[in-house]
Order: C-alpha cells, then sequence, then structure tokens
C-alpha cells in the first residue's frame, strides 16, 4: 500500500501561514506595508492589551475594490505581481499573496473597506479559515480599510503561550518596526496607541503627514535626538568584485555583476564625539530603498567605523540604502524579513571607507561640558 500521501489543503494552508505570520511583528509589519501599498497618508495602529487581544491597523488609502473581495484574502492573490520576472522591479512592500490568507488561519480576521465613490458606505468582511470571503455586511466607514487581527495564534496553543509570556518584549519589538516605518515614510502619519484591559488608551507615538525624516524622528525619539545627530549621505560607487562571492551569485543579479554599482547611503547618525552620542538613544534602523530590514552585517560595518572614533559608545543609525532593485533580492524568506544584497563583501568595504573619511572630517572638538 502507498504510504505518501499529499497534505490535506487546509493543513498545508496552516503550516505554510505559520511561516508568514511568525509573530506578533509579522502581523503590524504586513499590515503597515499593506496600508503603504494602498497609498495612505495616515495610519492608526491600534493594539489592546499590547496586541494579545487585538491589533488593528486603520488606513486612509484606496480600500478595496468590492469586485475583489472574493479574491482578497486567498493565498498567492495579489494585485501587485503577476509574474516572477515583476521581482527585480518591485515598488511595492506585498508581492507574495499570503499575509491576509495566513491572518484568516491564524487570528479571528475582519475587514473593513470603503472607497471613495461609496460615500460614507463601507463594507465588512467576513472570512473563513481557508480565507474564503464568508459574508459582507454594510457598516458605516471612512474612506480607507481596517483590518482587525484579534486573538493571534488562538488555534496554535504553543505559540499562544509563547505570545502570552513575551508580550511585553514582542510589543518592545513592535514599537521598534513602528518607529522604523514611521521615521522613513514622509509624507504619512502614523499614530500608535495601545489599550489595557479596563486601562485608558494611551498613546506610544504619533508622527504627521507632512514632516521630513529628521521631523520624524524628533516626534518619535524626542528633540534631544537632533543635537547628537549628523547627516548621513554617502555615495559609493562599487566595482564589480571577480573574488568568490560572485561565483554565487544568482541569475537576477548577473546583470549587476558586470558594471560598477552606485549605492547611496543616505540618514542620519550620531556624531563619533565622546559625550555627545550619549544624548542619542541606542536605536538603529536600516532600510533598503526606504523599505525597513535588517541588515546585520551593514549593521556591524557601521558600528566597527564608529567604534573606531570613539570606543564607549554606540551610535543612534538611521540608514537608507538607495540602490538599483535589481542588486538585492527581498523573497530570501515567506516572512520577508531578510535582504539578500548583491556583491555585499564590496559594498562593505566601501562603506567603511567612505564613513571612516566623513568622521575624519567631523568636528572632533570635545564639548566643555565633558572635559
Ligand atoms: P500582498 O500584499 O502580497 O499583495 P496581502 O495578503 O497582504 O498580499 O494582500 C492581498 C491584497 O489585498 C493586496 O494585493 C491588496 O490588493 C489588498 N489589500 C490588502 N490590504 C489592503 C489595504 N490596507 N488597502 C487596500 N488594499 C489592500
Ligand atoms: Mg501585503
Amino acid at each position: 500500500m502507498a504510504t505518501i500521501k499529499a497534505i490535506e489543503g487546509r493543513s498545508v494552508h496552516q503550516i505554510q501561514s505559520g511561516q508568514v505570520i511568525v509573530d506578533l511583528n509579522s502581523v503590524v509589519k504586513e499590515l503597515v506595508e499593506n496600508s503603504l501599498d494602498a497609498g495612505a497618508t495616515s495610519i492608526e495602529v491600534r493594539f489592546k492589551n499590547q496586541g494579545l487581544d487585538s491589533v488593528e491597523v486603520q488606513d486612509n488609502g484606496k480600500g478595496i475594490a468590492p469586485e475583489d473581495f472574493d479574491t482578497v484574502a486567498l493565498k498567492h492573490h495579489t494585485s501587485k505581481l503577476s509574474s516572477y520576472e515583476d521581482l527585480t522591479s518591485l515598488d511595492t512592500f506585498g508581492f507574495r499573496g499570503e499575509a491576509l490568507s495566513s491572518l484568516c488561519a491564524l487570528s479571528k480576521f475582519q475587514v473593513l473597506t470603503a472607497r471613495l465613490d461609496d460615500g460614507a458606505v463601507g463594507k465588512k468582511l467576513d472570512f473563513e479559515v481557508s480565507g474564503k470571503l464568508k459574508a459582507t455586511s454594510v457598516a458605516s466607514a471612512q474612506k480607507g480599510t481596517t483590518v482587525t487581527v484579534d486573538e493571534l495564534f488562538y488555534n496554535l496553543p504553543v505559540r499562544r503561550k509563547e505570545l502570552e509570556k513575551n508580550i511585553k518584549r514582542e510589543y518592545g519589538k513592535v514599537l521598534s518596526l513602528l518607529y522604523a516605518y514611521a521615521c522613513i515614510s514622509v509624507g504619512v502619519r502614523f499614530a500608535v496607541s495601545n489599550q489595557m484591559p479596563k486601562g485608558k488608551k494611551v498613546v506610544a507615538f504619533s508622527t504627521k503627514s507632512n514632516a521630513t525624516t529628521k521631523e520624524n524622528i524628533v516626534n518619535v525619539f524626542g528633540s534631544k535626538t537632533l543635537i547628537a545627530l549628523i547627516k548621513l549621505d554617502l555615495h559609493l560607487d562599487i566595482e564589480p568584485s571577480r573574488g568568490p562571492n560572485t561565483q554565487g551569485a544568482r541569475n537576477w543579479a548577473t546583470q549587476a555583476t558586470d558594471r560598477s554599482m552606485e549605492v547611496r547611503i543616505e540618514g542620519h547618525i550620531s556624531k563619533p564625539v565622546f559625550g555627545e552620542g550619549r544624548q542619542a538613544p541606542d536605536r538603529q534602523m536600516f532600510f533598503v530603498n526606504s523599505r525597513p530590514c535588517q541588515l546585520p552585517q551593514v549593521s556591524k560595518a557601521i558600528n566597527e567605523v564608529y567604534k573606531s572614533f570613539n570606543v564607549s559608545q554606540s551610535p543612534f543609525i538611521f540608514a537608507n540604502l538607495v540602490m538599483d532593485t535589481n542588486a538585492y533580492d527581498v523573497n530570501v524568506s515567506p516572512d520577508k524579513r531578510s535582504i539578500m544584497l548583491h556583491d555585499q563583501a564590496a559594498l562593505l568595504e566601501s562603506l567603511k571607507t567612505a564613513l571612516t573619511a566623513m568622521f575624519e572630517q567631523t568636528d572632533h572638538t570635545v564639548p566643555q561640558s565633558t572635559l
């Protein structure tokens, strides 16, 4: 008798969903990115019990068209990408069409949406665990979309227990992630709040829609932060390396291997002056073409250079790498957390040289107060 059988569809859906939505952070990341992709200029994130009971993201973006209600939460259904080739010229955060369907599988999930031409009439959408549309009903709504995720992981007891145990830390991580989106998203107002059971609603932070990244940083971290910051603006011209690094280069990047690559690193960083950086909170945010992401190697390189000027402090870093879209790959893992940079070794070398040169020109006089 054959022992190899296909896993039943419902179970496959749950297995895959757990890789897209791995924690509270992924919920918030996916929903905020959807709002940004929808062209929102205002995004409100409301937590209940630090996200354990509920996470709600409300935007004033373009809303979801009634013709799309049936497919909006189906796995691998997206309005952003239609073929694999499109990945190299992607200008949206989303492209896998997995977030909403995964949330249907892992939480009590609901969408409220209204397009401008619907007037004040919105539609509330309810879904099956599979992501299939279950019911729609009329509800009053402002233009845009509100997505509610209640009781995350209610049907995965181990993950739910972990979440409950670590909720304080998880919520802290989520706030850090939101700081990054709020600071980089020029033209978008963010308002983040939390309500504890029986407690009052507390505003965690808010930014304005007509602010620069610098003003966003002030709104998020306080005005003292700026005293310690200088502008980061590095122009790197990276020659293609012929070493072992290019051996493993994948097809998507072969074009980029033959010519030099230009990378600009824009943002803000602490002055490497002893005593001044102290006023900057220990925050480090990295972006590739304004997409918040983890860049551990870039982080290490910048920190190393900073430490060579100031051993006793670690810097505030807000660094956006502006580069060709075919010089990196965002499709490394289902949760899109990591980014693979093409020719990373050469980029890091060039970055260290340029940052060292920039710091050497910075005024290193030790402030009187610290003498
Ligand atoms: P992806 O973002 O990869 O397309 P998602 O599952 O996150 O996949 O979303 C599926 C689709 O639902 C999106 O392609 C988009 O068309 C629509 N959508 C999701 N969230 C919003 C929103 N906040 N506003 C408007 N449309 C949305
Ligand atoms: Mg998405």
